[in-house]
Formats: C-alpha cells, sequence, structure tokens
C-alpha cells in the first residue's frame, strides 16, 4: 500500500517550501549584486547633467523579487547641497530635461536627505515613527535664479516676503527662491520666464506655475473637459489638501492660452505685436473650403457661369438654445483675452450690435414645430449669460468658420443668427456662390435682406457678384410643407445634388 493522499500533501508542501527558499536566496543574491554593480557602474551622462542611478526594488507577489531603475535628472552637484539653481534647457512645451520641482528629483533629495530609504512618493521626514509632510523649503532648497547652475549670485534679492510657491503637475511646492539683482540682471518677471516658470503676477509675485503644468492642464481641458477648480484640487490632495492658489491658478491658465494662441498663429515675432491681429486670425481655416488666394487657381474669378459651382462655399447654420451659460460674473471682472481673433465674434461689438437691432419684434414663424424661433421672446433667461450658442459652420467638412461663434439671449432670434452669418462672411468676401442651409431657412431668409438693410454697414454683404442659394438639411427637410421640400431640397437644385 503507498504513502496515503495526506503523507503526498505534506512530502509535496516540503519540497515547495525548499524550492521557494532556494528561490528566494537566489534572487536576493542578484539583487545584491546587481546593487553592487549599479555603485561601481560609471555614471551616465546626458548634456551637461549626470543621471544619478538609483535601484529600488518592489514586491510583485510571493517570494517574488521585480527589479526596477530609476533616472534622476539633476545638476551636477551633490544633491543635498541646498543651493539648486534652475535653467537647464526644457522643450518646447516645458518637459523636463530638468526641472527642480520634478517629482523624482524631490524624492532624490528626500530619499538622500534623512527619511527612510523606501517607497516614498512626497517630501518629508521620518518623525519618531512616522512619515511627516515637509516642504522643499524646510529641507534646504533655495533656488537661485539668474545664473548658470552651480554658480553664486553676489547680489540676490529674496522673493516677497521669502514666500514663493511653486505649481507643479506633481504638486504645490513652497521653495525658497531668490532673484538675481546683478547689474545686468533682467526684471524677476523675465527670470522666471526664463526658467519656464509662469509669474501669476507682474509685480512681486509669490508663485508660479511651471510650463509643464500648463501644457499639461491644456491638453487635459481638451480632452477630458476637466475645470480648472478640478485640476487645481487635484494638485491639492497631492500635496496637503491645503493652500490657497486656486485664483493665481485660474489667471495664468487663462493668460497661458492666449498667449499660445497667440504664438501658434505667428504673432509672437509680428514686429506690431499682438495689436496686429486682426478679427478670424488665429482661427485654423478650412483647407479643403475655397479660400481665394491659398488654395485656388489665380483666375478662377474669370471661369464661366456654368461651372461656378466648383468654387462655391456651402455654410450651414445651426444653434444650440439648451447650452446654457449661468451668469456669475461680468466682463469688468472676468475680462476675455481673445477680442474675436477666433471663432467666437468680438463680444463688445456683438452686444451693441444687439441692444441696437434686437429692439425689433422677432418674426413668428409659421410652423408650430418651429419651437426654437416661437419660444424666442417668451423662454425664460433668468439668471443666464447666455441661453444657448449660435455657429456657422462650413457645411461639407465640418469646421468652425471664423468670427461665427455666439451667444444666444432668447432662445434661437434672427438677429444673432444674422448677425454670425454676416460676420464671419467678411472673411471670404470674394466668394461668389454661397450655398447656406438652415433648419428654418423657409422662415429665416423671407426678410433676410430687409432686415440686413436696417442693420449697421459695417457687416453688409455686397450683394451684386452673388449667387446664394438657401437650403434646408435633409434631416429636417420632411418637418415642412411640401413648397418648402421643393424648394430648399438638395435633390433639386441645380449644381448642388
Ligand atoms: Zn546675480
Ligand atoms: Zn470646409
Ligand atoms: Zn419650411
Amino acid at each position: 500500500m503507498g504513502p496515503s493522499r495526506q503523507q503526498c500533501d505534506k512530502g509535496l508542501k516540503r519540497q515547495w517550501h525548499v524550492l521557494n527558499a532556494a528561490h528566494q536566496a537566489s534572487q536576493r543574491q542578484n539583487l545584491s549584486a546587481a546593487r553592487q554593480q549599479a555603485m561601481h557602474a560609471p555614471q551616465e551622462t546626458s548634456g551637461d547633467h549626470k543621471l544619478h542611478k538609483h535601484i529600488s526594488h518592489t514586491i510583485t507577489g510571493p517570494g517574488r523579487v521585480a527589479m526596477r531603475t530609476e533616472y534622476f535628472v539633476g545638476p551636477m552637484t551633490t544633491p543635498n547641497v541646498p543651493a539648486v539653481a534652475p535653467g537647464s534647457p526644457l522643450n518646447d512645451n516645458g518637459h523636463n530635461e530638468f526641472n527642480v520641482v520634478d517629482a523624482a528629483y524631490i524624492d532624490y533629495l528626500a530619499e538622500t536627505d534623512k527619511g527612510p530609504k523606501k517607497h516614498k512618493r512626497t517630501a518629508g521626514h521620518w518623525n519618531n515613527g512616522y512619515f511627516a509632510h515637509t516642504t522643499l523649503k524646510v529641507l534646504g532648497l533655495r533656488v537661485q535664479l539668474g545664473h548658470p547652475s552651480g554658480e553664486c549670485c553676489y547680489n540676490s534679492s529674496t522673493a516677497f516676503y521669502d514666500d514663493f510657491v511653486v505649481l507643479n503637475i506633481n504638486g504645490v511646492h513652497e521653495i525658497a527662491l531668490d532673484f538675481c539683482a546683478c547689474e545686468i540682471a533682467q526684471s524677476p518677471i523675465v527670470q522666471l520666464l526664463h526658467t519656464w516658470w509662469y509669474p501669476s503676477t507682474t509685480v512681486d509675485p509669490r508663485s508660479a506655475t511651471t510650463f509643464r503644468l500648463l501644457h499639461h492642464f491644456h491638453i487635459l481641458s481638451f480632452e477630458s473637459k476637466a475645470s480648472t477648480f478640478e485640476y487645481w484640487q487635484t494638485l491639492a490632495r497631492l500635496t496637503d489638501n491645503a493652500g490657497d492658489r486656486y485664483e493665481a491658478l485660474l489667471r495664468m491658465i487663462k493668460q497661458w492660452r492666449s498667449i499660445t494662441l497667440l504664438k501658434r498663429s505667428g504673432y509672437g515675432h509680428d514686429p506690431a505685436g499682438v495689436c496686429a491681429a486682426t478679427p478670424g486670425a488665429c482661427t485654423v481655416l478650412c483647407p479643403a473650403c475655397p479660400q481665394p488666394g491659398k488654395n485656388m487657381l489665380d483666375d478662377w474669378e474669370k471661369a464661366l457661369p456654368e461651372v461656378h459651382w466648383k468654387y462655391a462655399l456651402f455654410l450651414a447654420i445651426d444653434a444650440n438654445f439648451r447650452l446654457a451659460r449661468k451668469n456669475v460674473s461680468s466682463d469688468e471682472v472676468d475680462p476675455g483675452l481673445s477680442w474675436g481673433l477666433s471663432y467666437f465674434v468680438e463680444e463688445h461689438e456683438f452686444k451693441s450690435f444687439l441692444n441696437e437691432a434686437g429692439r425689433l419684434p422677432q418674426e413668428k414663424s409659421m410652423y408650430a414645430r418651429h419651437s426654437a424661433v416661437n419660444l424666442a421672446d417668451t423662454k425664460n433667461a433668468r439668471g443666464l449669460a447666455a441661453t444657448g450658442v449660435g455657429t456657422v459652420d462650413c457645411a461639407r467638412h465640418n469646421l468652425k468658420r471664423p468670427c461665427a461663434v455666439g451667444d444666444l439671449q432668447k432662445g434661437e432670434r434672427y438677429i444673432n443668427m444674422d448677425y454670425l452669418l454676416f460676420s464671419t462672411l467678411q472673411q471670404t468676401r470674394d466668394i461668389m456662390v454661397l450655398n447656406i442651409s438652415y433648419d428654418i431657412t423657409c422662415q429665416w431668409s423671407k426678410n433676410l435682406w430687409d432686415r440686413m438693410s436696417r442693420y449697421p454697414s459695417a457687416i453688409h454683404l455686397d450683394l451684386s457678384n452673388k449667387t446664394i442659394v438657401f437650403l434646408i438639411p435633409k434631416f429636417h427637410l420632411p418637418a415642412h410643407i411640401a413648397a418648402c421640400q421643393i424648394t430648399f431640397s438638395y435633390n433639386l437644385i441645380e449644381g448642388i445634388c
């Protein structure tokens, strides 16, 4: 009779323990050999900076050890020497080749100081049995601006009240900051900008944000629609749940967006400066729509009328009258920075136009289904700065057009939509054939030219050399009467279908 099932199990267990112990012993040996090798290996270099190599390990499962190697890029000084001068070259987006408040470098500073050796993620110190949060300032970090890394300034001036905070994507960092006040020194603001830190104010700044954070949030907000408040809360949570730099961050992000827009539109090096930017100058134009002087033949205007359809511009007008914006601030308190340079119309001109022209009553639609129009004068707009948004798009390629988006105040009024259309058509005056589609074209287009004659001449459209075709989108057409279905159909108009 062979061994019992129980004996078999016991034997296997013992065998497993022996094997596991041997495996762990060999892993430990490998680990210490790797550490030895790392300590004696020559330091790798990257540009002017040495890469400090640091090996840590994490337990990823029972009895298993995984190796992880981290690199910290820092100046060629010993890490716990307090004076650290930033200013190493960063790329266009502020990504770090070296950033003095980079998470990795903070870990490195903390780790080489006096804290426990493993698993630290924020600056801190070991305080009689627990890990206490601390700041880079308390740890002794002094940042000197205006001089190359490692160089001392003999005439430095400390930041206002010796109280400076840097916001980075890994949290909020209190540091000690010295500006250079030597004879040839730049202004403190320029010194900060040279370090790729964006100052919160132009006079005596007490906080700055890294370009890295601003770029990070800029992209994040496009992808996830995260608000500045949510981003600030994240930074606070990553630090100590406290701090009051939300308003400063709001301001810096708003300025960053505006500066980035101007830079990408080529106004960074315009001799006339930002003031040279004209309405709609910062938009991305539709590359497939007719753009005279850009993507059309030189003599396109001489083409025979039979082939003018080739040079037609298709526009789609529409509105979302549920996209409301609450009236929580004002232009005086929170002025916009874009002045109609891109997709939205210039706010002040638009508002004064509405005040002038808006006294005329809205024409009622004969269709009960056109609730947008009929509700225009009755919809409750209390507490709202805008009850919706109107827009004129390029219909064939679905791109927004320059100066073609504006707020709605009461439903979908004709004057708002008229202004948006005439405003965007100022950008393409030369186009001779316009195909304009709108779900309520049959009503809206009826008195359009009458209404235009009452508007300021600056937005008038020169009708002398134009062929204008009004259409109703196919999705909306079945809701109209038979006469509309014939007159405004995409399928029945020459040069379109
Ligand atoms: Zn100096
Ligand atoms: Zn287009
Ligand atoms: Zn109709």
